[in-house]
């Protein structure tokens, strides 16, 4: 008799979500879709629900309910709108993993509501870990629950520190591609277009996460959400730039032993292996061959170009909300960017501008965090509003 596993996928419709919907439909002995959720794609959401059969789908834009039930009317699965009925969904008892493949503060609440409600996570979404890393871990803590980590290079450092649980990490290195603007003076980052940032050279993702990656901001955000899976202080973790993108991390022992995950990018291995951990499940994904890479190289960031990687130790180092500040003024920034509104360089100013705002705030409450949040993106909203190049 095999067991399935109930999951929530929490942004089906993303980048994440959908490469997430093919490893599950791979082993349906393994997994079982109870819910499915989407912002506004409702046209997407509507398609997987026919197609994967989930217990129940939310679209979080209210607005779009109306379609979403009329377009499911034939169909056994329930269907609901809004923000809080994202959280009210991920708290069924047939769920027992959900995983976060959400993008940006949103995922917050949901987050703090499955692990409050005692469900397992994996966790795509690493802004909430940005955030309010204090008080997601401390809530998962009290209440036993796993989160495991489904971003590459946190997925890397987990295996390897898998068999390892006991020995203490002396420090970890994350890999960073470097992103489309590697090399780059701080004056070719000033000319820089939107077409070209949002061209990845090694990962297709959605389009937050691809700027950040050209920013060097998803490397910060990685800083931090290390900090918290791992529990390591910011002296112990490192960013070094590995352009091909096949060594995914390394975790280095107090003996001075290090350990490394390798493998050709494709996120849906760290996907599978937070679903099934502690198992690996066989697949079908194209294997690493030595000879296609005759050479793996390493080099170090540009901190004085890309400055979003110090902001983001001086956020780690100020702690309270000052991560939450960050955070916001990124969101805001990036979303100006991509509506042309804003140049690529100014996501730096922004993001410096804001954090130097940030209040001390000591064991910061879910309520400080929101009106961090609020603040940290009026203050971000009026800088983009002086900056407009429209
Ligand atoms: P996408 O932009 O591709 O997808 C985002 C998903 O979240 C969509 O389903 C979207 O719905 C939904 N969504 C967006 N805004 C909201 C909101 N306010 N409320 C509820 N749902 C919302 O993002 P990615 O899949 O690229 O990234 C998702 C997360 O995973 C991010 O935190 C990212 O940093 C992380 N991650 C992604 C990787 C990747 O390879 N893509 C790698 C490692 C981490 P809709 O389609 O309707 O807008």
């Amino acid at each position: 008799m095999s067991i399935t596993k109930g999951i929530a996928i929490l942004g089906s419709t993303g980048s994440i979500g959908t490469q997430a919907l093919d490893v599950i439909s791979n082993f349906p002995d393994f997994f079982r879709l109870e819910v499915l959720t989407a912002h506004k794609n409702v046209e997407l959401l509507i398609e997987q629900a026919i197609k994967y059969q989930p217990n129940s789908v939310v679209i979080g834009d209210d607005s779009l309910y109306g379609k979403l039930k009329e377009s499911l009317a034939n169909e056994d699965i329930h269907v609901y709108a809004g923000e809080d009925a994202i959280c009210q969904v991920v708290e069924s008892t047939e769920v027992d993993t959900v995983l976060t493949a959400m993008v940006g503060y949103a995922g917050l609440k949901p987050t703090l509501r499955a692990i409050e409600a005692g469900k397992t996570i994996a966790l795509a979404n690493k802004e909430t870990l940005v955030v309010a890393g204090e008080l997601v871990t401390k809530l998962a803590k009290e209440k036993g629950v796993n989160i495991y980590p489904v971003d590459s290079e946190h997925s890397a450092i987990f295996q390897c520190l898998v068999g390892e649980f006991h020995n203490p990490i002396e420090k970890i290195y994350l890999t960073a591609s470097g992103g489309p603007f590697r090399g780059f003076s701080a004056e070719q980052l000033a000319q820089v277009t939107k077409e070209q940032a949002l061209k990845h050279p090694n990962w297709s993702m959605g389009a937050k996460i691809t700027i950040d990656s050209a920013s060097m901001m998803n490397k910060g955000l990685e800083v931090i959400e290390a900090k918290w899976l791992f529990n390591l202080k910011p002296a112990q973790i490192d960013v070094i730039v590995h352009p091909q993108s096949i060594v995914h991390s390394l975790v280095q022992f107090e003996d001075g032993s290090m350990k490394a995950q390798m493998g050709l990018p494709d996120m849906k291995l760290p996907i599978q292996f937070a679903l099934t951990y502690p198992n690996r499940l066989p697949t079908e994904f194209p294997r690493f061959n030595f000879l296609d890479y005759p050479s793996l190289t390493f080099e170090k960031v540009d901190n004085q170009v890309f400055q979003n990687l110090d902001l983001a130790y001086r956020a780690m180092e100020q702690e309270g909300v000052a991560a939450c500040f960050l955070n916001a003024a990124n969101e805001v920034a990036v979303e100006a960017f991509l509506q042309d509104r804003i140049d690529f360089i100014d996501i730096f100013k922004i993001n410096n501008a804001v954090l130097e705002k940030a209040p001390k705030i000591l064991s910061p409450s879910y309520e400080d965090y929101v009106l961090s949040d609020t603040e940290a993106r009026i203050l971000a909203t009026e800088i983009c509003s002086s900056k407009n190049k429209a």
